[in-house]
């Protein structure tokens, strides 16, 4: 469903051009679990903000659920990203302001559904991530891990097509971050397809298969042989 051919991106700073892409192609199905690995600066962020549809390519092809992605407008691209893509960021993301429960009806908000509809999905979220007893909590009165967990609530709330993390565990701790991949473990169970960005291997042996990249290339794409499970 996910389906890049010969993806390139250029950024042009000034007379400088920066070939941040060169020509990645790959396909991600449903139920896939994908860790992106690399150096810094090899493109991992570029390629998922392509993905994410957050960032367009300069050539090639971005087909997502058979749409080809050039062709949408930006309201088009938002409303996709809406419905179709859950993000999880390594610094959360939260709105400090707004409980737990508000947090995660946002997606829900944008989507402009009905608020009985919004909450009884947001409690059933935050339940599904085990976070049932702290939905009136605010994120500072929260955990790192909470926090990550109620972002996930988030992302999961809108029932996307495909969940994208780009180090969801970075900012944690050792345990904070198991509890993570036990979640990230869960939901793939349940046919969450999952697309995440980690430079901890230990974390990236949680997916079913990784994709390196290095200098803009995709230079290795294969299965994780003794992956973790729970
Ligand atoms: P990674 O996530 O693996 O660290 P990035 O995708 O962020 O890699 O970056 C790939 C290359 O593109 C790097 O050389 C980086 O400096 C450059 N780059 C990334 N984003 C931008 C941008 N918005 N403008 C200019 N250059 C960028
Ligand atoms: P709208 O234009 O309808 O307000 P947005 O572009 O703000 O829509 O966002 C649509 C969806 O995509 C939101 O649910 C939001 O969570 C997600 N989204 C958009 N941009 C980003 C971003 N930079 N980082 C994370 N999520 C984003």
């Amino acid at each position: 469903m996910i389906e890049l051919s010969n993806v390139r991106k250029v950024y042009n700073l000034g007379k400088v051009q920066v070939n941040a892409l060169k020509g990645a192609s790959l396909k991600i199905n449903k139920g896939e679990y994908v860790a992106i690995v690399g150096p810094s600066g090899s493109g991992k962020s570029t390629l998922m903000n392509i993905i994410g549809l957050l960032d367009k390519p300069t050539s090639g092809s971005y087909k997502l659920n058979g749409t080809e992605i050039s062709t949408l407008n930006d309201d088009q691209l938002a409303y996709l990203r809406n419905r179709q893509i859950g993000f999880v960021f390594q610094s959360f993301n939260l709105l400090s302001k707004l409980d737990a429960l508000s947090n995660v009806e946002l997606p829900m908000l944008y989507a402009k559904i009905p608020a009985k509809e919004r909450r009884k999905r947001a409690i059933k979220a935050l339940e599904i991530v085990g976070l049932s007893e702290r939905i009136h909590h605010k994120p500072n009165e929260l955990s790192g891990g909470q926090q990550q967990r109620v972002a996930i609530a988030r992302a999961i709330v809108m029932n996307p097509s495909f969940l994208l993390a780009d180090e969801p565990t970075g900012n944690l701790d050792t345990n904070s971050s198991i509890e993570i991949m036990k979640i990230f473990y869960q939901l793939n169970e349940s046919g969450t397809t999952i697309v995440m960005v980690t430079h901890e291997q230990d974390i990236a042996n949680h997916a079913k298969r990784i994709l390196r990249l290095r200098d803009g290339n995709i230079i290795e794409d294969t299965p994780i042989a003794n992956r973790i499970t729970y």
